[in-house]
């Protein structure tokens, strides 16, 4: 166990300026929150925290870092709140601590191996100071150094493969390659013990038996450096059991020689002396072809700068060269956490701190987003991730959308049919509207319900290409089924007025004439107003001409004068019911005049609109003054009630409200008893006694808003209400 002391002076030894009394409070505060607390292994649980900051100082980080390791466990496992870190800690430990907490809270929700992709950017995107990431790495550094405490196989596997897939690459990420190799050869050990044995034992055999061979080569190596006149480090370092399980794997080679299980590394002081002991080396052995690479001048995207090759070396061993400098060196092996300077001397420290971490986040966002090195430079103002949000399905998978997306664009990553059928959405548990904007971290679920379509309104928030392309597909295939409806509805009326059958075979007869290849299409052309249905009529039944004049004089007497009269004598007379406008939606082929806003249960009448379909007025609106000289254009609807029944309408009512106080209040209250809802209110005009306005109410029928409407005459406070027409 590292004691208090120790800690606060390995921090001191690189830093300084460290804040020694934040530190030993920090210790001593989780010390006690923590209290009997136990890990798996039966070790005080304490010890856990401990060995994250002892690990962390090992990356020379600051004092914030140390001491938001040493409380990282406290909130999520001691129940102690972010806001009593930040009144003993200060503001920017808190910040860190709640952090950690986060990723800690996200990691637990997650079934997140399934998606690790996804995963690893959630964790950087939730990581808006990288030293939150680096001090959940070293958390799992710890947990997996522990691993084998924990009883559970299972278990144990499912942390291992996490590690593997999430914590490791992302390690490497930022270019700590130490901890990456650390972090897969424990996992490694966890998920395939067997193949790593018996990696482990090829690896002794060699060991013993060509002992000598590694210190030969190096030697010769620096030896042949030095007659180049370039005083180099030479080391030779053995390959992880899992680096060398994994190239195995990848290049399918068999593991025989020493060579293949060494990379040997030439430290130099200055960036020309890598290219100086590059020429050497290849001046002195036969050259590997196709090995060279000079991520010196162009770097990779994680920051690591090297010159790598390979050369049939000393003693005929074909081996691997990395050549770099010393600052180079400790970039490759510690990644950002190498950024971390304490220069003697450097009180502006504390300034320059803020200028640091946002190098660093640029960082991060170059390693995320450059695919190529040539776009590194490209990326460098871009926020991280400021396009993306990720959020949970209610199972913890984890789902990547664009930003600004909706739950309808979730729904529809999710599955298509889940998109098509969504009714409404939980955001973390609460029923939200179906418009809102997800944030990162957000558990959506997505109610939905069986036969559900999607709406045409959607199409105006949703952020998705899939979604749009969805809903578009969707109102157009509807659109033109609606036509199509519409259309044979007209059709079916027309010949029956007439009494001349229609007759699929009757249609098809005139196809050509309006170059429609099917009667679906022909029947479309009519619903949308394109064609007559008269005219088709004619088409088919050329002697139905003759009869036109006492039609015309027929519809003559349905407009202008006494429309409601003669519709009531066309039904009358026919015993037929106008065309029902049964599960046509509105917004389609059909539309609900804005003028009088028809009510089931209202007397009505469509106009048709060329190209538009058909919009249905009250029988007694005012606009239809302006249809009364085009009589093809009206046709006969009615209400089907099983459908409609199950809509809202809306309708308006014209008021005058008292001008005294709560007039407003008890308008609204008034319509809210009888089940309707206020969609919109315009004031028309004030004076000092009266308001005059308009207020659009959504009902189920006419009655609905009959009855609302006695309640509000019954007001006091309501001078006058009526209907609104026209
Ligand atoms: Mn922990």
């Amino acid at each position: 166990m590292i004691r208090q002391f120790e800690l606060v002076e390995r921090v001191k030894a690189y830093d300084p300026s460290a804040n020694e009394d934040l530190i030993n409070r920090a210790y001593v505060y989780a010390l006690k929150a923590h209290g009997s607390q136990m890990r798996a292994s039966g070790d005080p649980y304490f010890l856990h925290p401990l060995e994250v900051a002892g690990i962390l100082t090992g990356y020379r980080l600051d004092t914030a870092t140390i001491v938001t390791a040493l409380l990282h466990d406290v909130v999520e496992d001691t129940g102690v709140s972010i806001e009593e870190i930040g009144q003993i800690f200060g503001e920017e430990v808190a910040r860190l601590v709640d952090g950690v907490t986060k990723l800690t809270q996200i990691e637990l929700q997650s079934d997140h191996a399934k998606q690790a992709e996804n995963f690893r950017k959630l964790l950087l995107a939730m990581s808006e100071d990288i030293r939150v990431l680096l001090v959940k790495l070293a958390d799992r550094l710890h947990n997996m150094r522990t691993l084998h405490f924990i009883q559970k196989p299972e278990k144990r596997r499912r942390i291992a493969t996490e590690t593997m897939e999430i914590f490791s690459p992302l390690a490497e990420r930022i270019g700590m390659q130490e901890m990456k190799n650390e972090l897969d050869d424990l996992a490694f050990s966890q998920i395939n013990a067997e193949a790593r044995d018996s990696v482990l034992k090829r690896l002794n055999y060699l060991r013993d038996e060509r002992s000598t061979l590694i210190p030969g080569i190096i030697t010769e190596l620096e030896e042949t450096l030095s007659h180049g006149g370039l005083r180099a480090q030479v080391s030779g370092r053995e390959k992880t059991p899992y680096s060398i399980w994994r190239k195995m794997q990848f290049k399918d080679v068999p593991f025989e020689a020493m060579s293949d299980i060494m990379a040997f590394r030439i430290i130099v002081d200055r960036i020309e002396d890598c290219y100086i002991a590059l020429g050497i080396i290849h001046n002195a052995y036969p050259v590997v072809p196709g090995r060279f690479k000079d991520y010196i001048s162009v770097p990779k995207p994680n920051g690591y700068q090297s010159l790598h090759t390979g050369v049939i070396g000393p003693q005929k061993h074909r081996i691997e060269i990395q050549i770099r400098t010393t600052d180079m060196h400790d970039v490759a092996e510690n990644g950002v956490a190498a950024h971390w300077t304490y220069k003697a001397g450097d009180r502006a420290g504390k300034q320059t701190e803020g200028k640091q971490y946002r190098w660093l986040r640029e960082l991060l966002e170059i390693l995320e987003n450059a695919a190529e090195p040539e776009e590194f430079l490209e990326h460098t103002k871009l926020e991280m991730f400021q396009d993306q949000v990720f959020c949970f399905t209610p199972k913890g998978d984890l789902i990547s959308l664009p930003r600004d997306a909706t739950p309808v664009d979730f729904a529809y990553a999710v599955h298509t049919e889940v998109g098509d059928r969504c009714v409404g959405s939980k955001i973390n548990g609460r029923m939200m509207p179906l418009r809102t904007r997800l944030k990162n971290g957000d558990q959506v679920e997505v109610v939905t319900s069986k036969g559900h379509t999607p709406s045409p309104t959607w199409a105006a928030f949703v952020v998705t290409g899939k979604a749009q392309a969805r809903i578009r597909r969707f109102v157009r295939l509807k659109e033109l089924e609606q036509y199509r409806e519409l259309g044979r509805a007209m059709l079916e009326r027309a010949f029956l007025e007439e009494d001349y059958p229609l007759t699929e075979k009757g249609l098809k007869g005139i196809l050509r004439k309006y170059q429609e290849d099917t009667v679906e299409g022909l029947e479309a052309e009519v619903g949308m107003g394109h064609i007559p249905a008269r005219e088709v009529l004619e088409s088919v039944y050329p002697t139905a001409k003759k009869q036109k004049e006492s039609m015309a004089s027929r519809l003559g007497k349905i407009v202008p004068l006494g429309r409601a009269r003669a519709k009531r004598k066309a039904h009358a007379q026919g015993g037929r019911s106008g065309i029902p406008i049964q599960g046509l939606i509105p917004g389609m082929a059909v539309h609900y005049a804005g003028c009088c806003h028809p009510l089931p249960g209202d007397r009505i009448v469509g106009i048709i609109t060329t190209g538009k379909g058909v919009t249905i007025h009250t029988i007694d609106c005012d606009t239809l003054h302006k249809y009364e000289d085009e009589p093809d254009r009206w046709i006969d609807v009615s209400w089907d009630h099983a459908e409609t029944d199950k809509q809202i309408h809306v309708s308006r009512v014209n008021l005058t409200l008292l001008h005294v106080p709560g007039a407003l209040g008890e308008l609204s209250n008034v319509i809210a008893r009888g089940g309707g809802n206020i969609s919109n209110l315009k004031i028309v005009s004030r004076s000092p006694d009266f308001y005059e306005m308009l207020v659009d109410v959504e009902v189920n029928d006419v009655k609905h808003l009959s009855e609302i409407i006695a309640a509000l005459r019954a007001t006091p406070v309501i001078n006058a209400i009526e209907r609104a027409r026209g």
